[in-house]
């Protein structure tokens, strides 16, 4: 594909993100490498996630399967992976299996199955994250911390998944101790997890972090931070 031509202030503010996860990294002894950057592209057109990506983005993250399969024939994703990051829907599953590299957002043991059985017949792994609604909130998807080791225990040996961590959409906090006591308890649901080795379990990635919070997610050990209007600027739906 061409190389779009880049709008500086999209450089800029993806620059000024890289440095404050370097920064983070460094405060919290943590080698850069251990953390990588998904660039949150919904509502965001092609050309401007192109050129993050011709910027050096790895990574990047949809939420809904129709706007990703509507745009990803103009995405250049040679050298990038795609993550579903939004509430899939069981009747969704068929679009979007081998559609990306990895499902973030899987919280039900329904959906597990149902992501297994077509990653079966299309002679696929998909790699999951199971979502876990950290903050106890009614209105957010993910499985409530006690319910976690529960649901591992019933997908983690189904055939056409493999689970590689667990993703969280914290509640919108304002103070740095509140964020990072929320990411703390997070970590150490992780820890917990990755401890007891299930079968066919690698837990290797903690998703979360985004605009507001990603210094204080790096902080308490996430992997993955999803950050778009930081990157991109507010979003216009
Ligand atoms: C939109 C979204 C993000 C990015 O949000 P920003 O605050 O714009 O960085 C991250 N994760 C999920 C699940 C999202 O839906």
């Amino acid at each position: 594909m061409e190389r779009p031509s880049i709008d500086p202030s999209l450089e800029y503010a993806l620059r000024r993100v890289e440095e404050n996860i370097a920064e983070a990294c460094a405060r919290a002894g943590r080698d850069r490498d251990d953390v990588r950057l998904l660039a949150v592209t919904k509502t965001v057109d092609a050309d401007r996630v192109n050129q993050v990506i011709a910027l050096g983005v790895k990574q990047i993250g949809e939420n809904r399967v129709q706007e990703f399969l509507g745009k990803k024939d103009a995405l250049d994703l040679a050298n990038v992976r795609a993550h579903l990051i939004g509430h899939l829907q069981t009747n969704k599953v068929r679009q979007i299996v081998g559609q990306v590299d990895m499902i973030e957002s899987v919280d039900s043991e329904r959906l597990a199955q149902a992501i297994s059985r077509v990653s079966v017949e299309r002679g696929i792994v998909t790699p999951i994250l199971v979502e876990v609604n950290i903050g106890g909130e009614e209105a957010k998807s993910g499985v409530a911390p006690d319910q976690l080791e529960g649901l591992l225990e019933k997908i983690h040996d189904l055939p056409g998944i493999k689970v590689r961590g667990m993703m969280t959409v914290p509640p919108i906090l304002t103070k740095e101790s509140k964020k990072r006591a929320i990411f703390s308890k997070m970590y150490q649901l992780f820890v917990d997890n990755r401890a007891k080795k299930l079968d066919n379990i690698d837990m290797l990635e903690l998703s979360m972090g985004m605009s507001g919070d990603y210094v204080e997610a790096i902080l308490e050990g996430s992997t993955i931070v999803r950050v778009g209007s930081a990157i991109f600027g507010a979003r216009q739906y």
